[in-house]
């Protein structure tokens, strides 16, 4: 029988720990509200014990050529793949996400960081810099315990693309998962275990925010990278400074797309259906203010009210849902929170807004229309299934207020017109952009936000400065020459 009780709550050293001395917590399935899981979060004594092995472990990791590290992560990646259905339904299990996404940008994307990493290893090097006769040659080390903290929307995706990097490099790695959503890094830890991953590199502790606080504050650890909120970004930044450790943060938005009236209009709306009710709208990167010339609002409101309506609404586990609940009660009664606001404040409720009669956190799909600039719908993230249309009739204004904003994760345009797209992307201020499309995230390009989205990039080469150092080394050929 199909069970998503993993064998114990942590993973550490190759094996499946628990220590049963705390309060177990409730693992619930967002589209029944059942309880699928109960875990126990990690005590002093789980999390010494994953200190310990990750540093019993690491030396000997990194030591290996970088062509045997990528080779387990191939691996690893081959079995995801071979088992994509089986994580993907535990990954809908976790977040309530429908299958028809979980198949393919989950458990697939997982793997394409790990073979794409595992494919980089192998290519961690260093340089030579002639200098006449002498020489300096520099070695691209390991930093040591890495520290990842998840996020509950892409549990799969968010360990691997942290643990894929680190790993390539030969750090160890100790990974917690947000407490909403603590079932599939197990499942990861479990599989590069079995691609041969020596125990002790990759490991697994659950619990909330105090566990992240706890391991990050242990000076074993050298570098965290966090997906979560601004708000968290800001206190692991802080802890982490005491010991200038080093940090990946990859944290909220508030991203903007611009829809110009020469746009495809059936392009356009795809891109904003894709930037704001995939995940149902859980998605760091979404793009909520939607930006659209005057020329066009009312026929773009039209046409995406329409494609709305198509939206299959039900039992995530079901291929032919496309649209699924949100993933607990504290993100339903926020999401619902700020579409009291929008209203109070004085947006246009096109569409959606009303919570759904049926068990489950299922939100509607809501439009906002006359959505201005200084309503809170407009400014603080929300994430949920929430789009707010804003007007603007002048480039250089739509330029100024897209990037009035404390964030800078994402921004699209949409437009025909080729230079208007790229003079209009290079203006705003966001680290990953789109012209006319919306949240596309190959593991070939590096991801992540400026201002307060955060620092540092996730995927692509650009990941390898991120969990790696340099050390240069100079070579006298000569003899030395002291001055005395
Ligand atoms: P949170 O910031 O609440 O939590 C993120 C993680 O940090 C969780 O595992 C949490 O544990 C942990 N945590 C909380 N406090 C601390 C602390 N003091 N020290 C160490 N760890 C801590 O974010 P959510 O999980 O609610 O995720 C939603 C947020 O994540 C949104 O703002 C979203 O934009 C952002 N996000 C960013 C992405 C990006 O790539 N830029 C991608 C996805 C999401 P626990 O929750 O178990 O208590």
């Amino acid at each position: 029988m199909y069970s998503t009780q993993p064998t114990a709550s942590h993973f550490i050293n190759g094996r499946y720990v628990e220590d049963i001395s705390v309060a177990r917590f409730d693992v619930i399935y967002p589209a029944s509200w059942a309880v699928i899981a109960q875990i126990y979060a990690g005590t002093d004594h789980i999390i010494e014990q994953a200190l310990s092995a990750a540093q019993a472990a690491q030396q000997d990791w990194a030591a290996r050529s970088g062509t045997e590290r990528g080779r387990v992560l191939r691996r690893a990646a081959d079995l995801i793949r071979a088992r994509n259905r089986e994580l993907s339904v535990l990954e809908t299990h976790d977040t309530g996400k429908p299958l028809s996404e979980t198949l393919y940008a989950d458990a697939t994307s997982g793997a394409d960081a790990l073979e794409y990493f595992g494919g980089l290893a192998g290519n961690v090097t260093g340089e030579h810099i002639q200098l006449g006769e002498d020489w300096v040659y520099t070695r691209r080390e390991a930093l040591g315990i890495c520290l990842g903290i998840g996020a509950w929307n892409y549990p799969t995706q968010i360990a691997c693309w942290k643990a894929a990097p680190a790993l390539a490099c030969g750090n160890a790695m100790i990974f917690k998962p947000s407490e909403t959503t603590p079932l599939c890094a197990l499942k990861i830890a479990e599989i590069l275990s079995e691609a041969g991953l020596p125990d002790g590199v990759f490991n697994v502790v659950q619990g909330q925010g105090d566990v992240g606080a706890a391991l990050l504050q242990d000076p074993r650890i050298n570098k965290v990278s966090l997906t979560g909120s601004v708000a968290t970004g800001r206190k692991v930044y802080q802890s982490a400074a005491a010991d200038l450790k080093q940090v990946t943060l990859e944290l909220g938005g508030k991203s903007p797309l611009i829809i110009f009236e020469d746009a495809d209009l059936d392009n356009a709306v795809g891109g904003a259906i894709l930037a704001n009710f995939y995940s149902s709208g859980q998605i760091c990167s979404n793009g909520t203010r939607v930006f659209v010339h005057k020329a066009i609002k009312e026929a773009f409101l039209d046409r995406l009210s329409a494609r709305l309506d198509q939206a299959v609404i039900g039992d995530p586990l079901d291929e032919t849902t496309n649209f699924g609940p949100l993933v607990s009660d504290r993100q339903m009664q926020i999401v619902q929170g700020f579409i009291a606001q929008g209203i109070s404040e004085g947006a246009r409720l096109v569409c959606g807004g009303q919570r759904l009669e049926r068990p489950g956190y299922y939100l509607a799909p809501t439009v906002f229309a006359d959505v201005s600039d200084e309503m809170t719908i407009a400014r603080e993230e929300i994430f949920g299934p929430v789009l707010s249309v804003l007007d603007f009739e002048d480039e250089a204004d739509v330029v100024a207020r897209a990037n009035n904003t404390e964030y800078g994760l994402s921004a699209g345009v949409f437009t025909r017109d080729i230079s208007r797209a790229h003079r209009v992307i290079g203006k705003l201020q966001a680290g990953s952009c789109f012209i006319n499309s919306y949240n596309d995230a190959p593991v070939e390009a590096p991801f992540g936000g400026m201002k307060l989205s955060g620092i540092g990039r996730e995927n692509s080469k650009n990941a390898i400065e991120h969990y790696s150092q340099l050390k240069s080394v100079y070579v006298r050929m000569g003899d030395v020459d002291a001055p005395f």
